[in-house]
């Protein structure tokens, strides 16, 4: 593997690759690398010749008052999976190369109605600064292919959304969630959690599976299945962000449930706040 942190070093590596018309896939993520991540690599590595990965803690999707500071950072770990991995390069940018102008007269891109729903609700700033970063890592590899997690269901529906309005010659594809054994979705921030709060956020899997099984049953109410998870999560000490059933499309909310709806959940146990969400069968 090898790894590079400016543009220019990046561009140096890829650009006689394609020449020789390789396919390059891109896996974006923000490092502190679990399986999640490993299988966004995994299936990189089944469409394109070059699985290029970015280690970048993006700072602009971060509001002042979030963990921008303790996101966890363990680079010579991390390098170690992505080695083992087979990833071809890691590139490592610092803001000046996202952000060669800064951060605060850049440009954005704007999504209005895609990215004010769920998470950005809580978060008006986080889609933005997914945007700014992610468009600027297209533009900087310009990959054939790039590869996100259902686990980030909205990011994925944002980004697909983006790529498709402008025209971008990228295939993206989203990877199914990678869980823990009791269901938990992996994520570099369960690291936060104290042993209780992990025992109880497993309950965010149980309250999606126990929708998934009264919907089998025959429940279509949106609104009583949102009552059955919220029951589960309030009882597990989860302070709930928000519990939706939503189109996968348009992520609108649905009053009756049909197959293929999908559930999201973001509640916090304690200061963590945690995400997930599957699609009803
Ligand atoms: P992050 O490092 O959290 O920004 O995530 C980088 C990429 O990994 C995103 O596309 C995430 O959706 C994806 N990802 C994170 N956790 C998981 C998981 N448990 N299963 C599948 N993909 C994941």
């Amino acid at each position: 593997m090898q790894t590079v942190s400016t543009v220019k070093d990046l561009q140096a590596l890829l650009n006689p690759l394609k020449e020789k018309n390789k396919s390059i896939g891109l896996v974006p993520t923000m490092g502190a690398l679990h399986k999640g991540h490993l299988s966004l690599i995994q299936e990189a590595k089944k469409h394109c010749d070059i699985v290029v990965v970015s280690i970048f803690v993006n700072p602009t999707q971060f509001a002042p008052h979030e963990d921008l500071d303790q996101y966890p950072r363990p680079i010579e770990k991390d390098k170690l999976l992505l080695n083992d991995a087979n990833v071809d390069i890691l590139f490592t940018p610092t803001d000046i190369d996202i952000y060669p102008n800064g951060k605060i007269n850049t440009t954005q891109i704007e999504l209005p109605h895609l990215s004010t729903q769920l998470c950005g609700k809580t978060r008006p700033h986080f889609f933005k600064g997914v945007l700014m970063v992610v468009n600027r890592l297209f533009g900087i590899v310009q990959p054939t292919h790039a590869f996100f997690g259902e686990k980030d269901f909205q990011q994925l529906t944002v980004i697909t959304h983006m790529v498709s309005d402008l025209h971008m010659p990228i295939q993206v594809i989203g990877c199914p969630i990678i869980r823990e054994q009791d269901g938990l979705a992996m994520s570099s921030r369960n690291i936060y959690l104290s042993p209780q709060q992990r025992q109880n956020a497993q309950a965010i899997h149980h309250s999606m599976q126990t929708a998934k099984a009264q919907f089998a049953k025959g429940e279509t109410s949106a609104q009583s299945l949102i009552a059955t998870m919220s029951k589960i999560l309030t009882d597990a000490n989860f302070k709930i962000d928000y519990i939706q059933i939503i189109d996968p499309k348009t992520l609108a909310d649905v009053d009756q449930v049909q197959p293929g709806t999908r559930i999201a959940i973001a509640a916090y146990q304690g200061t963590t706040r945690l995400i997930d969400n599957t699609s009803l069968l």
